[in-house]
């Protein structure tokens, strides 16, 4: 198995040689090509299964299809990446920037919590098109319409499970109502309580299921 063989573009295929990737992971042959074809996954992945990739890489090349230009200033988002903590946030940020280094047409920013709000605004102003997040700043910054959330097309959830243990689920909810019903779900869990059932069932439509 290659990461050509699943359908990966050039630039995506430079950056994973420039990581030293050799072959994708089982869940990154399993999830990639699901996501490239658009289908809703729920995927049972644990930590350092390459799951960040996994997610990441189908989500650069959709959202850099037919894509030439930077994202224009103060325009929505069009995919956002919950997490449940800063060290996730600012990890998954490093990799959509590594794998995405060879599209400049794209721009990542993260926010989370924690931390000075004014740095994360001058940087949501030039234009991003993929927002990784910690949910309670998300809504922070949404409800100083800082960021604009009502046009993504691509939704991760990354350990869901974390992110519901850790008492998120309303912030969740309430994020999920501000977004376009038309788009595409990731749900990443390492556990399956009916909790995270019943957000799954709530959010994904005819999901593929993952799992390693
Ligand atoms: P993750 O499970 O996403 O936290 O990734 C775990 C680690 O595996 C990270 O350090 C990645 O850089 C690395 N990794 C992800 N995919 C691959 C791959 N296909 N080949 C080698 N290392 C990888």
């Amino acid at each position: 198995m290659t990461f050509e063989s699943l359908g990966l573009r050039a630039e995506l295929l430079r950056a994973l040689t420039d990581s030293g990737y050799t072959e994708p992971t089982p869940i990154q042959a399993q999830a990639i090509p699901m996501i490239l074809e658009g289908r809703d996954v729920l995927a049972a992945a644990q930590t350092g299964t390459g799951k960040t990739a996994g997610f990441t890489l189908p989500m650069l090349q959709k959202l850099s299809s037919g894509k030439t230009a930077a994202h224009p200033r103060r325009m929505p988002i069009r995919a956002l990446i919950l997490t449940p903590t800063r060290e996730l946030a600012a990890q998954i940020e490093e990799s959509v920037r590594t794998y995405g280094a060879h599209l400049p047409q794209l721009r990542a920013a993260v926010v989370f919590g924690g931390v000075k709000i004014g740095p994360q605004i001058t940087t949501l102003n030039k234009g991003v098109d993929i927002l990784v997040a910690t949910p309670g700043r998300l809504l922070d910054h949404i409800s100083q319409r800082t960021v604009n959330i009502s046009q993504v097309e691509i939704l991760v959830l990354d350990e869901a499970d974390r992110m519901l243990d850790m008492g998120f689920i309303r912030d969740i909810k309430k994020i999920l109502s501000l977004m376009p019903h038309k788009r595409q779900n990731l749900l990443f869990s390492a556990t399956f309580s009916n909790e995270i059932k019943d957000l799954a069932d709530g959010l994904l439509d005819s999901p593929v299921r993952v799992e390693v």
